[in-house]
Parts: structure tokens; sequence; C-alpha cells
């Protein structure tokens, strides 16, 4: 079965969330469960968790089709170390907030070296982040993405992701996300029917489908390798339709949310059945 939705809006409270997924067709979503541009929010009341679940309930979302998204100021491979604690205390509290709402995953950009220290030790960082948050949470995976490479983000190479995971202890409890426009710009070009195949083979051999707990599919504005992270409504950028036909029509990319992150929510519902289309 293929999860297909849209990173929706939750303005005006999570429940939000799943209905506007409804209304567009999808079934799968993505949210961020707090404002993403700030540190600290209120703890979820008792009644805010009941009404997101029953919403779920209500539209037939179940965990599997739902991937939230952390907050963009969450750094846990920061060279510097109040900014590496602000971020630990915050994931944490992120990935607590996904498990009292009945979310099994937590996606977010492994982190910056800032050019302070080596990749080799944001990486180091990112992993015991991640060993650090799952020890104090329960029932959610860390889901790490794979990033553009713009300015000093790690995560751009399949090598970097398996790096971290490497060092994570829990395997059963960290996973990835592809995100198409990221994997473009960082050098991975997919826009074919042999480049596309090439490219996750390669995932297979250096971090393996089996820790895959998501996609991103997104075009892509810029060229490939440009590191550059501006995302296009699908078909409409670069990477054209060829990988989200490659998607649509294989089974490795069953069960798990695809998201799109394209940037006219107006047009969402026929992007959707655009890519429903290629399935048969
Ligand atoms: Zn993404
Ligand atoms: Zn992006």
């Amino acid at each position: 079965m293929k999860y297909l939705g849209a990173h929706v809006s939750a303005s005006g409270g999570l429940h939000n969330a799943p209905e506007n997924a409804h209304e567009i067709g999808a079934n799968a979503f993505a949210l961020f469960t707090k404002n993403q541009r700030q540190w600290v929010a209120k703890p979820l009341t008792e009644s805010e968790i009941a009404q997101f679940k029953e919403a779920c309930a209500k539209y037939g979302y179940t965990a599997s089709q739902i991937l939230p998204h952390d907050s963009y100021l969450i750094n846990l491979g920061s060279p510097n170390e109040e900014g590496l604690q602000k971020s630990r205390g915050a994931f944490i509290e992120e990935m607590k907030r996904c498990a009292d709402l009945g979310l099994d995953r937590l996606n977010f950009h492994p982190g910056s070296h800032l050019k302070e220290i080596s990749v080799d030790e944001c990486i180091r960082r990112v992993a015991e982040s991640i060993n650090i948050a799952l020890d104090k949470t329960s029932g959610v995976t860390a889901v790490i993405e794979n990033t553009a490479g713009q300015g000093s983000n790690i995560g751009f190479a399949f090598e970097h992701l398996a790096a971290i995971i490497d060092k994570v202890e829990d395997k059963s409890r960290v996973g990835v996300c592809i995100d198409t426009c990221h994997a473009f710009a960082a050098g991975y070009d997919l826009s074919t029917e042999l480049g596309f195949t090439q490219v996750f083979d390669e995932f297979e051999r250096i971090i393996g489908f089996n820790y895959l707990r998501g996609m991103h599919l997104n075009d892509a504005m810029k060229a490939v390798g440009s590191k550059v992270d501006r995302h296009s409504s699908l078909g409409e950028g670069m990477l054209g339709i060829i990988p989200f036909q490659m998607i649509m029509k294989d089974s490795r990319f069953n069960n798990i949310p695809l998201i799109m992150e394209t940037p006219n929510p107006d047009i969402w519902k026929e992007e959707l059945e655009m890519l429903r289309g290629f399935i048969n």
C-alpha cells in the first residue's frame, strides 16, 4: 500500500492536521507538533491529545501513515556545549510529544558543524544525541533525514547517515527519511530511470531499505549537486516526473509515509492524484 500525503498545517490545533490531510485526499501526512521556529512549547493537554487521536481515528490515519517533523532550531551535532544541550533537551521533548500523541517516529535533520568541528565529530555528536534521546523516551523511532548539504549541514551523503546509525545503540529505533530534492541537490542524480536505479542500489548497499521509515517527495528547483535546498512542485523542477513514477511502481516504498513538501498547497490534491495514477 502506498501512503501518500503532504506536510499539512496544524494551525488552530493539532487535530486540524488530519482533517487538512483528509481534505486533499491524502492517506498520510506530516506535521509539526509545536511551532517549528520556537524552542519551547506549552505541554500538550489531555484534551489536545484526545482530539488529535479522535481526528486520526475518524479519518483512518494510523502511526505508520504519519511523519512528524521536529523544529528547525534543533542541532543535534552542535559544536558548542550550550547549543548541544539546548538541542538535546528540545529533541527529547519533541520525542515525548510524539509518544503522547500515539505517534511512532520523528523526522529530523541530523545537524550542522558550523565550520567549528569536523564532519566526523559532528556525526559522533548526532549519534550520541540520538542515544541519549532513545534512552530517555520509548516507542518513538528517530528518523534521520538526508540533507541537501547546504551551508555546514551534514547528512547529505548516505555514508553520513550510515555512520550515525552505526553508532546508535538501539538500532530498532533509528531510521531514515530520504528527501528526493535533497538527494538530487546533494549530487545523487535520480532524474533518469538508470540514475534512480543506481542511487537506490547504493542506498541499499550503504544504509539498507530496512531503515527506511519515510520519504519526502519534492522536485528540485536547482541542478544536481547544487547543494541548494529549494523545493519545486512535482514535475516542475529539475528532477522531473521519472523518479516519482519509479517510486510509485516500486514496492520497497510501500507502507511508509511518502510526504510532499512542495511549495503550492493549492495543487496538492492534483499532485496526489497524479502520483496515484502512476501506481498502475
Ligand atoms: Zn524534506
Ligand atoms: Zn528541503
